[in-house]
């Protein structure tokens, strides 16, 4: 099988590389074309000028881009290049409704898609241990396992194309909580004068604890917020939850409010900061 992969920000480099380990990675490509040119000689790869060369020279696509709109140029540059029985995996997190178009534009030339958002950051990209929420066939399902199996350690099918958004919109919910609670208990802790690393040692082994504590509230104590995981990326993911609910005349009190919040950052000018950088305003309460 040769897989190429599109997208080499953060979360795609990685997850090229643990391709490339695996013995899978022919060919990568980037918007911006020196970040493949070097991945691509570095991993012994292909980096094609065009999406459409880079689509001959594979069996399954991966892409890995910022939103909606990104997606749907990186398939438009494909199309050109695509056969039928191709099979492209969307790990980007987008809208379910955009899964599905993106689906049906290449079932036109009679390639398979599936939507394949993951969830592990920056970290579980780099170890190959992210879960990964699939939407699409089952058969696709079946063909994707080595591809699935070199990036993640869990992947589930959730059902047909748009299921796996469905549920990483699910996780970005958590995830909005999470954050914020994470971010308001540690300028509590802060600003109570507690010997903060060895809060986060102790609490870490508590009931209260998560992903986010347990890695992101060293950022807190450093007041240095890396990439990471973008707030402009995780709002991004707030408005396809937000308008997910609006679909059932609901408005979500933790997604309204880390939306103002982040818009509030972004005005700042801290959207391309990992979302811990949510400290920042629970912070200022204090002072
Ligand atoms: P990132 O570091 O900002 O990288 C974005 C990538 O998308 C870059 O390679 C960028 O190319 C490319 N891109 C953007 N717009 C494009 C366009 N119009 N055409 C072609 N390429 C385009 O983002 P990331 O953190 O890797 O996130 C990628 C996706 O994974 C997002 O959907 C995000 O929500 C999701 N995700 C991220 C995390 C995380 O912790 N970071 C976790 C789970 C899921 P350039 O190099 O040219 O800018």
């Amino acid at each position: 099988m040769r897989v190429a992969f599109v997208g080499l920000g953060a979360m795609g480099a990685c997850m090229a590389r643990n391709l490339h380990k695996a013995g899978l990675l022919a060919a990568v490509w980037n918007r911006t074309t020196a970040k493949a040119v070097a991945l691509a000689a570095e991993l012994n790869c292909a980096a094609p000028e065009t999406l459409a060369e880079l689509a001959r020279l594979s069996d399954v696509i991966v892409v890995c881009v910022s939103a909606d709109q990104d997606v749907f140029a990186v398939i438009d540059g494909l199309h050109g290049g695509l056969a039928s029985r191709q099979l492209v995996l969307d790990c980007s997190t987008v809208s379910a409704n955009t899964a599905r178009m993106v689906a049906k534009r290449l079932a036109s030339v009679g390639a398979d898609f599936m939507d394949c958002p993951v969830s592990g950051g920056t970290e579980g990209a780099r170890d190959g241990t992210l879960a990964i929420m699939c939407g699409g066939a089952a058969a696709s399902f079946t063909q994707a396992q080595p591809v699935l199996t070199a990036m993640g350690r869990t992947f589930t099918h959730f059902g047909p194309v748009g299921a796996g958004q469905a549920a990483k919109a699910t996780n970005q919910i958590m995830c909005a909580g999470i954050i914020e609670a994470v971010s308001e208990a540690m300028a509590f802790a802060k600003a109570n004068g507690l010997p903060l690393d060895k809060l986060v040692e102790t609490l870490g082994k508590g009931a209260g604890s998560s992903w986010y504590f347990v890695h992101r509230a060293p950022n807190m104590i450093r007041e240095s917020y890396p990439p990471g995981f973008r707030v402009r990326l995780h709002a991004k993911d707030l408005g396809i939850c937000h308008d997910m609910a609006a679909v059932f005349g609901v408005e979500l009190p933790v997604v309204e409010r880390m939306l103002a919040q982040y818009a509030e950052l972004i005005a700042q000018g801290h959207g391309d900061e990992d979302i811990s950088t949510c400290f920042r305003l629970k912070d200022q309460l204090f002072n």
